[in-house]
């Protein structure tokens, strides 16, 4: 069956071309991924900036189109859909974005943001119906009607903004939400929230989400697979219990290590990310993309990229310090992925 959204051997590179003197930005690097139509799951995309996350979610949106490579929905090369099939696209894969304010005209009121799909995609057959029905999405995330509707933007909180997003998504009844950094610009005690209404979307109506962030406290919370990406690569994927509590990679690591600790005398963990000492604009190479920033560097990292080594059945790993597990060819990353089954046995490095 083919895949709902494909990205198979995408490379972005910005900036660089024939005429020009500066080299290009390699934003992603031969990157494969399925999400599979008939196998919901949450996936976290985990990558601080210039990681290639946020570029990942313009190409699966087709917002940008792949240097090399290509993306697919179902079968069809992203670049190529028209018609019925463009409005099925715009249909199954939804979007919520960091900054919920940008997507709203402070000119209108909040119903516009509901009543617009709802007329484009001709879901309702009279006005009663419409407002039924846009009660009934905002009842599903946990909002009252009587207090969001009627109002402008700048009358709601961000969280209540956020959450109307996550409504309008629901009301299409996609197959697929990329939720970019939804809680990020939202208060602390609204994040648990937002996150559970998308958690309880997929769990309902059998909804994949594309979860992508740079915070791995809410990327474990809410996901089943995760992937770490560092320099537009995997430095680590698979089940998230296994990555998050036993990280191989030292990228993942030093990002674990990293997390906020509860301890107020450990307010920030007890090891600091070094600075990379990488030039900001790199191209792809032969060479591990963590080597500068890496404290088990060996000769090899300098000299070849590692391919990802399959350390579990459920996880793989960017790493020589794992040479001795058989090596996944990256477009083969689902095999680790797919699986939604919990209580895994890592079977050890
Ligand atoms: Fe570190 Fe080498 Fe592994 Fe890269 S391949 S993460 S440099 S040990």
């Amino acid at each position: 069956m083919p895949a709902l959204l494909e990205a198979r051997n995408v490379t972005k590179i910005y900036g660089g071309g024939r005429f020009s003197r500066t080299p290009g930005m390699v934003a992603l690097d031969d990157f494969s991924f399925r999400v599979e139509d008939d196998q919901p799951t949450i996936t976290a995309i985990v990558g601080e900036s210039g990681s290639g996350k946020t570029t990942l979610a313009r190409l699966l949106l087709g917002l940008t189109e792949p240097t090399s490579g290509q993306i697919l929905y179902r079968d069809q090369d992203m670049s190529r859909l028209t018609g019925e099939s463009r409005k099925r696209f715009l249909r199954e894969v939804q979007v919520i974005f960091q900054d919920p304010y940008e997507v709203y005209n402070p000119f209108y009121k909040v119903d516009h943001v509901l009543s617009t799909p709802i007329a484009k995609f001709k879901l309702a057959s009279s006005k009663q119906q419409a407002r039924a029905l846009m009660e009934e999405t905002l009842n599903a995330v946990g909002l009252r009607p009587e207090e969001t509707l009627g109002r402008h933007p700048h009358q709601l909180s961000g969280g209540q903004r956020q959450r109307i997003m996550v409504a309008r998504a629901l009301l299409l009844q996609p197959r697929l939400i990329i939720a970019d950094e939804p809680v990020s610009m939202v208060d602390a005690s609204l994040r648990a929230t937002i996150l559970e209404s998308l958690r309880q979307m997929h769990l309902k109506y059998d909804i994949s989400i594309l979860y992508i962030t740079h915070d791995l406290t809410t990327a474990y919370q809410i996901s089943d697979n995760i992937l770490v990406m560092y320099r537009g690569q995997v430095a680590e994927a698979g089940d998230v219990d296994l990555v998050v509590k036993q990280p191989q990679h030292p990228y993942t690591q030093l990002l674990i290590q990293s997390i906020p600790q509860p301890d107020p005398d450990r307010a920030w963990g007890h090891y600091e990310l070094p600075a990379d000492a990488a030039r900001p604009v790199v191209t792809g190479g032969a060479f591990c993309r963590f080597v500068n920033r890496c404290p088990h560097a060996m000769e090899i990292c300098r000299t070849t990229n590692p391919p990802l080594y399959r350390t579990d059945e459920h996880r793989a790993a960017a790493c020589f310090l794992y040479r001795e597990s058989p090596a996944l060819d990256r477009a083969d990353l689902d095999q680790v992925l797919t699986d939604p089954a919990r209580n895994l046995t890592p079977t050890g490095t």
